[in-house]
């Protein structure tokens, strides 16, 4: 769909005329096994309505039980944003009539949100940090799915009917608010997308949703206003929702800010309103003029008894939150030695973790890394498929490596191939060469004791007398060992090599 041609200033020129101001809202579905208020699967992908029942459809005399184990994600999540958790709060009823909202409310947090006041070092692209304050994060329920059928775009207009699913509706739902972002200047549209980014890693590195920007698990919408340089009154924001990549993030403040300027340049005035973003071309266009709270009747949720996070249960839960994914990773690259090139390559295979579980499982670090790194990924690009993907292991490429054997690809393709664990592959497969050094002097050793008069002979050096202890050597290890191998052993065990 081709978006209105808006004019646009040049960057350089909004940058000497205007501050931006940011305002990020990011909906997170949370990972839990079972919606908010039932206790319907969350899985995504289902066949439509097939994930429903009374609860979540909003039927007459049902009623919402909170999931706990959404609460817990929400208290850990604010923790880990540097937020307070309220000791006492209360569900909130946001009344308005869609479609995807069978009750015609969705429950939510108004006025007394389960975090607030907290902030994000948002690391940036040359390793400076900008601090972003967080205004809350709070909890609701997802609403279903809408699909607009007939009509070119996939928006309701020119559609000649939709479809509803709900097996969405009532899957839990943090969304996360910030404070007003100032003082970015040129750097808006990056730091917009480094906080998103930021965030997403941290989220992951909770386990508290898998934020899959593409299937909508982390969503982001961007509030930009612009005021004239010096001044300090905002000014009007438009909110571009559902900006559903990293990139587009980037893409959407900067288009906006773009935008703005050249209708506050010319004499116009900002509307506040939500804007489509478009993928394709990176523009925004009008979407519909911002309700206000009132619009919304909030009143606390009658069927809810309120959140009351115990002291305990909280300070419990911060002991769970992990060091940012970030700080962890600059650590790891120094404690490692890696170079940032060597490191980015790694983090862009989607190899960390499972590197650093390698090197706990006792391979040295870069074997470990050059496992993941090449021939695995080469394997991964094979199949079309993530890392962790693979049928093969941390624990299993550890044993690969620790076999230090010559044909460890073959081995690791055995494994691939679903013939089990490396050590079953070298017997069932004979590949044993070469396999453990240190066990292959000790064969030679062995097979110099048994024969003193031939080890004699080698030392004195007749060394074609080897290879009677060669042989005794692949009779011991049935013929798993490198021959030519055993045979330098041999030579240097007797002082003859
Ligand atoms: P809404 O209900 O409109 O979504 P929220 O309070 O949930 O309002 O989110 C508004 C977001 O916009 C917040 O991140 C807020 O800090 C930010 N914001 C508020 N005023 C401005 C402004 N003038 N320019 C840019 N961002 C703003
Ligand atoms: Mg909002
Ligand atoms: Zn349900």
């Amino acid at each position: 769909m081709s978006a209105p041609t808006a004019d646009l200033m040049d960057y350089a020129d909004v940058i000497a005329r205007f501050e931006p101001v940011l305002g990020m809202e990011v909906h997170v579905e949370l990972g839990t096994a079972t919606k908010m208020f039932c206790g319907c699967p969350t899985e995504f992908g289902a066949e439509p309505n097939t994930q429903v029942c009374p609860v979540c459809l909003g039927l007459p005399g049902s009623l919402p039980v909170v999931n706990q184990s959404a609460v817990e994600s929400a208290i850990r999540i604010g923790l880990a944003l540097n937020c307070a958790i309220t000791p006492w709060g209360r569900f909130a009823r946001k009344n308005y009539f869609y479609p995807d909202q069978p009750k015609n409310y969705q429950i939510s947090q108004y006025d007394e949100p389960i975090a607030t006041g907290g902030y994000l070092d948002v690391p940036l692209d040359d390793g400076a940090t900008f601090r972003v304050e967080i205004e809350r994060a709070h909890m609701e329920e997802d609403t279903g799915k809408s699909l607009h059928v007939g009509g070119a775009t996939g928006r309701i207009h020119g559609a000649s009917h939709s479809l509803l699913d709900y097996n969405r509706a009532g899957v839990p739902l943090i969304e996360i608010v910030t404070k007003p972002i100032q003082g970015a200047g040129d750097r808006a549209p990056e730091v917009a997308r480094a906080y998103v980014t930021a965030l997403r890693d941290l989220l992951k590195s909770l386990e508290v949703s898998d934020v899959k920007m593409e299937q909508g698990s982390l969503r982001c919408d961007a509030n930009v206003s612009l005021m004239p340089v010096g001044a300090s009154v905002f000014g009007t924001r438009t909110e571009t929702k559902n900006v559903n990549s990293l990139r587009s993030v980037e893409t959407a403040v900067r288009f906006e800010m773009r935008r703005q300027a050249a209708v506050l340049a010319a004499g116009g005035e900002i509307i506040q309103e939500t804007r489509h973003f478009h993928e394709a071309d990176g523009s925004t266009s009008p979407g519909r003029r911002k309700e206000t709270a009132e619009d919304y009747r909030y009143f606390p949720e009658p069927d809810l008894e309120p959140i009351a996070p115990d002291a305990e249960w909280v300070r419990r839960l911060g002991g769970t939150i992990p060091e940012y994914p970030w700080l962890r990773r600059a650590r790891i690259q120094s404690d490692w030695g890696l170079s940032d090139e060597v490191f980015r390559d790694l983090i862009n295979a989607g190899a960390l973790d499972l590197i650093i579980a390698t090197v706990d499982a006792g391979a040295p670090v870069d074997a470990a890394r050059s496992w993941w790194v090449a021939y695995l990924t080469e394997k991964a690009k094979e199949r079309e498929v993530g890392l962790d993907a693979l049928p093969i292991g941390p624990a299993q490429v550890a044993a690969v490596i620790a076999l230090n054997n010559k044909v460890a690809k073959q081995v690791v393709d055995y494994v691939l191939a679903g013939e089990g664990e490396p050590a079953d592959v070298v017997a069932a497969r004979g590949l044993g060469m070469v396999s453990d050094e240190s066990a292959l002097k000790a064969e030679v050793d062995k097979a110099l004791a048994a024969s003193p008069d031939i080890a004699d002979k080698v030392r004195s050096g007749k060394v074609q007398a080897a290879g009677k202890i060669v042989g005794d050597v692949m009779k011991a290890t049935r013929g798993q060992a490198d021959a030519a191998r055993v045979r330098e052993l041999v030579l240097e065990a007797c002082g003859a090599s």
